[in-house]
């Protein structure tokens, strides 16, 4: 296996290269050029083993390049001590044919942790390979979640350093906060004044510039990204769909019929994995794809045009305001048949126009593969509210976008298989919002509101939530959208002249 670029595939690096790297030169993204095809024998033996066990056999044939002792380092460092439950990722049974997939016991409460705590492992071990001597430096946009998930897993590793920009008016306070006070030596977070796509499309930029690269190159430094566009990022998040299969089989369920995969998604990453899951062999029949009020995806699956000149709505499911879903062209570069010229002419006509269509064939291609589907914020909360008072479950404003768009597909197509539901982050990350789902009552701080929370629902408060109270803010600097890469240069000590905007 080898991994090639979506917009030149005659770019063919390995695992490593492609990890450290994060990005194609050109701007394509790496994908593998042959996928694993997992037998009844596979899931036999993985059926068996835990979750460590699980990753490992199916990681390793990712990372062609790596050792068994590498993997084996990089899997139990990850996943070892970090996740509040003994499983990484548990499912919860919510009655019906409902199962909760719950990625939200790593240690900064959203399904980021499963990637992003082994990432810096991937990504050490790969550096190792292939740019001894080189510090890595990790650039991060987010919307909220991947930020903190990204700065808990690289803080203090050494020959690292991290740098966050998150939009300034599009976080939750509680992400804000878990950002501003992350501890560590090596890391810097950043607000800027625009949105995560203006965020993302800052990153990418500082990234593919071939300037900037020379002068990190002087220092002894190179650029990789944590982001999803990192093949890193997304290897982990196929494990868990694959483990989900493992544990419905052990529990009995009936699956000779197949079983339907929900996603709350934002950059197409979550729900990527699952379809590579099911290109494995996993026998997933619907991909559904759930958004919020910046549905450009759920048009984008119902009329094969993607056209992110709309209105961008900042919503109570943050992580998902998001225009322009970066992972979506490793998608577009299976339904082309792994066409190139294809790929970069429609991501060209993005960044051009903000707009691409695609042809008949692939639009019959995806809407086999995919149902697309969204809810507002307003229907949002009533889910949370039905599910709390129907199950006893209280979920996340992400996971809800999930359920309610789940019930919208099975109103319109009396689909009742059983369905496997990601949830993506725990509800006291969001604990206002929640809050008002389940209750009348509100106190006026946010951590008044997240004890309110626990007592209204008799749930238990994470403690990576409760410790944030008396956490220390370290970080509050905010910057312009095209002040980046100074921003970046100042905490590098890159550019000792310029002060930059953050002095
Ligand atoms: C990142 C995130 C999403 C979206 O996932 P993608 O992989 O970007 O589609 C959904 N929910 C939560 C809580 C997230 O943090």
């Amino acid at each position: 296996m080898n991994y090639v670029s979506t917009r030149d595939k005659s770019v063919k690096v390995t695992a490593a290269e492609a990890i450290a790297r994060g990005i194609s030169a050109e701007g394509g993204l790496f994908v593998p050029d042959t996928f694993p095809a997992l037998t009844e024998k596979d899931f036999e033996t993985l059926g068996k083993l835990d979750y460590i066990g699980r990753a490992k056999y199916v990681l390793s044939f990712f990372l062609n390049d790596f050792t068994e002792d590498e993997v084996d380092y990089c899997v139990k460092g990850a996943y070892t001590g970090s996740f509040d439950n003994e499983q990484p990722a548990p499912i919860s049974v919510v009655g019906g044919n409902a199962n909760i997939l719950e990625l939200w016991h790593g240690p900064t409460c959203a399904f980021k942790d499963l990637a992003l705590q082994l990432l810096p492992y991937l990504l050490t071990t790969s550096a190792k390979k292939t740019a001894a001597g080189k510090k890595t430096v990790i650039l991060v946009a987010t919307s909220g979640d991947t930020g903190k998930a990204a700065l808990e897993g690289f803080k203090d590793v050494p020959d690292t350093e991290i740098m966050v920009f998150y939009p300034s008016d599009g976080v939750s306070p509680m992400q804000k906060l878990q950002m501003d006070s992350q501890k560590g030596e090596n890391v810097h977070v950043c607000a800027i004044r625009g949105n995560f796509d203006d965020a993302q499309t800052g990153v990418k930029r500082i990234f593919t510039d071939n300037a900037v690269k020379e002068k990190l190159a002087e220092h002894n430094m190179q650029f990789s990204s944590a982001n999803s566009i990192n093949w890193g990022r997304l290897a982990p998040q196929i494990v868990y769909y694959v483990s989900a299969y493992c544990d419905l089989i052990s529990r009995g369920e009936d699956l000779r019929d197949g079983f339907n995969v929900v996603v709350p998604t934002g950059n197409f990453g979550n729900i990527l994995a699952a379809y590579y899951a099911k290109k494995m062999g996993v026998p997933i029949k619907k991909l559904i794809c759930a958004s919020n009020a910046n549905n450009v995806l759920t048009d984008f699956i119902n009329t094969g045009v993607y056209d992110r000149n709309r209105k961008f709505y900042t919503t109570i499911s943050p992580s998902m305001d998001i225009l322009i879903s970066s992972n979506l062209e490793r998608m577009l570069f299976e339904l082309s048949d792994c066409d190139d010229k294809a790929v970069a002419k429609m991501q060209s006509d993005l960044s051009a126009n903000g707009v691409f269509k695609v042809t008949d064939e692939i639009k019959a291609k995806m809407s086999e593969l995919f149902y697309g589907g969204c809810c507002d914020d307003e229907e949002t909360l009533a889910t949370i509210g039905d599910m709390f008072k129907e199950y006893g479950y209280l979920c996340d404003t992400h996971t809800a976008v999930a359920v309610g768009v789940y019930k919208k597909y099975k109103a319109e197509t009396g689909d009742e298989r059983p369905a496997v539901i990601a949830s993506t982050a725990s509800p006291y990350k969001f604990a206002n919002s929640v809050l008002t789902a389940v209750t009348d009552k509100k106190t006026d701080s946010e951590f008044g509101n997240v004890r309110l929370l626990s007592e209204v629902t008799s749930t238990e408060i994470p403690a990576p939530i409760k410790a944030l109270e008396n956490a220390e803010v370290r970080f509050n600097e905010v910057c312009d959208k095209d002040k980046m890469l100074d921003a970046v240069y100042t905490a590098l000590k890159l550019n000792k002249a310029n002060k930059g905007p953050l002095a």
